[in-house]
Parts: structure tokens; C-alpha cells; sequence
């Protein structure tokens, strides 16, 4: 067994390698460990607000992904049967001016990229594929890892950053299996030169409608369009980058405004994800074991949320180890007492946000007028706590 004093992160995502970032900019040795046989991510695009863009510049990746990224003018709700507008939220200069950040979108690919690289450049870091953490012990002076193959590693402590369906989760907070929400998501990404002009718009587009909607938006400096369609099921218990059903998916847009279809009926490979989240919980830190991202504080995408909280998790636990420096398990109780509540909030706002989208009947008629009165439109309906961040300088004081 490798005896070390280094931090060991389990989970090579996008949170994982934001917190290896963290922690060996501040000085600590850190291992990686990727189950994966390459570290790399599931093509699709998410969306970035101003709040993570904050982040970014406080870790110096601002430029980098800037290259990668893509910025919309507009999110713009559109009625998925009539093509009624509902809501356009321009979110361009105006987000700048009132955020001094802006919001983008990013090839998921593109940002795990651009954390790879920067944690490739530093060789404090250790990246291990094929490393697969099955278990640990509390040991008296920091932790003990098991991984598949029967290897051991030693640390001074364990983020656990692997993922929605994590196994240092399972262990220290042993809350069994995520929710199944009933919502599926469908997701593709086209070139360009694919998609007609009629169908074509500059925005994050939401078409909502009755259980379903879908969303549309450039990506890579506009090189790709990247399609969600999300719709309830119970058909499906778990799942994630499997294969999606057409057939079932234009069926449940039979009623779709023409171009919604249209654009449905352009692609051919679907890959599906069964959405799931949690409750929120207080407490996901065991003495020098700790949870960040998914494996903490798993959410449904209808705030476009999940990766963006996972970068502030990072960012916050490197503030409480810096608090903190001779005491880790102290450093993990400040860290996560500064993040629950906000990323409960996010995870709860993002369910009702699932709700507003896929209204029908008074509910709808309310979503359309409070959105067209034009006040709700100026905020996009109260996500100032949400985009007004973290302060990168002072995480813990928020
Ligand atoms: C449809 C959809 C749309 C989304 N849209 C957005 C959006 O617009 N904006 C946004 O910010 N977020 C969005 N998200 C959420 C975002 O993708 C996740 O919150 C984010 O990827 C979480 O990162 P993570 O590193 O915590 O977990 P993950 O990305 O799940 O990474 C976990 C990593 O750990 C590895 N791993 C798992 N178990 C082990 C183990 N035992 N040992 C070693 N390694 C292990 C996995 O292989 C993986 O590489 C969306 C999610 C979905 C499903």
C-alpha cells in the first residue's frame, strides 16, 4: 500500500477536477482517481451563469473558456403546441452590466477540457484511470482507499466527487438509491451546417408544454447546435448515455408547433439520461472524508445548476482548508455548513422549475401571464441569489 499525505479525489468529472485545481493550488499533493479508462466527458451542452463565469476568473480559466464557449443573447419560452412567445430574457450586456459576468453556454467536453489541461500543468497532480474506489477506512491519521484490483492507497483525506450514483455517498451519508424523478432527457448535438435557418436562432430556447419540453442552443463559438428534449416516463428506473427510442419521442411531441418537429425529426442518435436527483441534506463530511458536486447534492437540470455548484463547491473547500489548515475535518465541516443550504435552494427551485416548464391548464395560463407582464422577465422569475455567486475571495462569509 502507497502511503501518502496527498489529498485523493474520487471521480474525474468536472468537480472532481475542479477541486484537484483548488487543492494543488494551494499546495497539496493530489491524486485523481478516474474509474473511467480515460478521463473525459458525455458530449451535450450545459448552460454557465454569470455566478460560475466569477469562478473562473478567480482560477484564471476565464480565457480558455471563452475560446470554447458560446454566448447567447436571449433565453427566450416559447409555447412547445402554439410557438406562442412566452418570455424573452436577454442575457447578454444586460447580464453583464448587472453581474459584470456573463452567461454561456459550453460544450461539456470543452470544459472538462479546459480543467484537464490546467490540472495536467501542474505536477502536483496525479491523474489515475481505470481506478475505480470501491470502498475506505478512517484511519487515525487521514484515510484509507480501496479500489477495484484490490489496490490500496493512503491519503490525508477523500473528496468524494464521484457522481450522482457515488459510493463514498453510499458510505457516509447512506441515503440509498438517488430519486427517480419520471423525467427522461434526450440529447443530441448537430453541426451546424445541419440545421435549416428557419430553424435556426441565436438564443437558449425553451419550447414548454404539458410534461415535455425542449431545448435548444449554439454551441462552440457556434459551430454545433445542442438539443434537449426532456418528457415524463415511468418506463425507465435507471439509465444514463444509453441509447434514446425516436419513435417514443415523437410521440410524446405529437403536438408540437411545426418546427419543434421538424427539429426532432432531424436526428437520428439520441442518447437518454433518467434524471434524477435528492433530498438535500445537512451533513455529507465524515472526519477527513467529504462530498462535493453530485455525490452531495445531486439536482435536476432545470436550472442549469449542477456543474456550476460543483465549481463553487470547489472554490469554498479550498477557502476552509485555507481556514483551516491543521485541522482537515474541521476544514470539511466549515465547507459544507457554507454550501448546503445554498445548493439545497437550488436543488428544491430546480424541481418547481421542472413544474413552471412542463405546466398545463391554470397553472400554464399563470406561467404565461406573470412571464408577459414583463417585471418577472427583467430577473428571469428571482435567480438574483442564484447569479449574484459566491465571493471567490470570501466563500465562507456569504
Ligand atoms: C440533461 C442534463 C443537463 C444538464 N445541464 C446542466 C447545465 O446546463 N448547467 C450545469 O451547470 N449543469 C448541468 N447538468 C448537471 C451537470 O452535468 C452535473 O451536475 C455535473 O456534471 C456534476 O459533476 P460531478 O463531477 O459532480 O459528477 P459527474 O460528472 O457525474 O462525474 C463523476 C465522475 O466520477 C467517476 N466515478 C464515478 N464513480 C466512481 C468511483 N467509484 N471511483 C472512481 N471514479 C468514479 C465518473 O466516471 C465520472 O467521471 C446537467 C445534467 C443533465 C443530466
Amino acid at each position: 500500500m502507497a502511503a501518502s499525505n496527498s489529498f485523493i479525489v474520487a471521480g474525474g468529472g468536472i468537480g472532481g477536477l475542479a477541486a484537484a485545481l483548488v487543492l494543488a493550488r494551494q499546495g497539496h499533493a493530489v491524486q485523481v482517481l478516474e474509474q473511467g479508462d480515460a478521463f473525459g466527458e458525455i458530449g451535450a451542452g450545459i448552460q454557465l451563469g454569470p455566478n460560475v463565469f466569477r469562478l473562473f476568473e478567480h482560477l484564471g480559466l476565464t480565457e480558455a473558456i471563452r475560446q470554447v464557449a458560446y454566448f447567447p443573447p436571449n433565453l427566450v419560452m416559447r409555447d412547445v403546441r402554439s410557438g406562442e412567445l412566452v418570455v424573452r430574457a436577454p442575457v447578454g450586456e444586460q447580464t453583464l452590466a448587472t453581474y459584470g459576468q456573463p452567461y454561456g453556454v459550453i460544450y461539456r467536453v470543452d470544459l472538462h477540457r479546459v480543467l484537464l489541461d490546467a490540472c495536467r500543468a501542474l505536477p502536483s497532480i496525479s491523474l489515475q484511470v481505470k481506478s475505480k474506489v470501491t470502498g475506505f477506512a478512517q484511519r487515525e491519521n487521514g484515510v484509507e482507499v480501496q479500489l477495484v484490483g484490490d489496490r490500496r492507497l493512503s491519503g490525508a483525506a477523500l473528496v468524494g466527487a464521484d457522481g450522482l450514483w457515488s459510493r463514498v455517498r453510499e458510505a457516509i451519508v447512506g441515503d440509498g438509491k438517488p430519486r427517480v424523478s419520471g423525467h427522461i432527457a434526450y440529447r443530441a448535438v448537430l453541426p451546424m451546417r445541419d440545421v435549416p435557418p428557419h430553424l435556426y436562432s441565436p438564443d437558449v430556447t425553451l419550447w414548454g408544454g404539458e410534461k415535455t419540453h425542449l431545448v435548444h442552443y449554439p454551441l462552440r463559438r457556434g459551430e454545433l447546435f445542442n438539443l434537449v428534449a426532456v418528457f415524463h416516463s415511468d418506463r425507465y428506473e435507471e439509465g444514463w448515455n444509453t441509447f434514446g427510442d425516436p419513435d417514443e419521442l415523437h410521440q410524446r411531441f405529437a403536438q408540437a408547433a411545426p418546427p419543434v418537429k421538424e427539429l426532432l425529426a432531424r436526428i437520428e442518435t439520441w442518447k437518454m439520461w433518467v434524471l434524477c436527483d435528492r433530498e438535500p441534506v445537512p451533513n455529507w463530511s465524515q472526519s477527513c472524508v467529504t462530498l462535493l458536486g453530485d455525490a452531495a447534492h445531486p439536482m435536476l437540470q432545470y436550472l442549469a445548476q449542477g456543474a456550476c455548484m460543483a465549481i463553487e463547491d470547489a472554490v469554498t473547500l479550498g477557502a476552509a482548508l485555507h481556514r483551516c489548515p491543521h485541522d482537515i475535518a474541521e476544514a470539511f465541516r466549515v465547507y459544507q455548513k457554507a454550501r448546503y443550504l445554498r445548493t439545497g435552494r437550488v436543488q428544491l427551485t430546480a424541481r418547481f422549475y421542472g413544474e413552471i416548464y412542463h405546466a398545463s391548464g391554470v397553472m400554464r395560463e399563470l406561467r404565461n401571464r406573470m412571464f408577459q407582464s414583463g417585471r418577472e422577465a427583467a430577473g428571469f422569475i428571482g435567480t438574483h441569489w442564484l447569479y449574484r455567486g459566491i465571493d471567490p475571495e470570501r466563500p465562507l462569509d456569504d
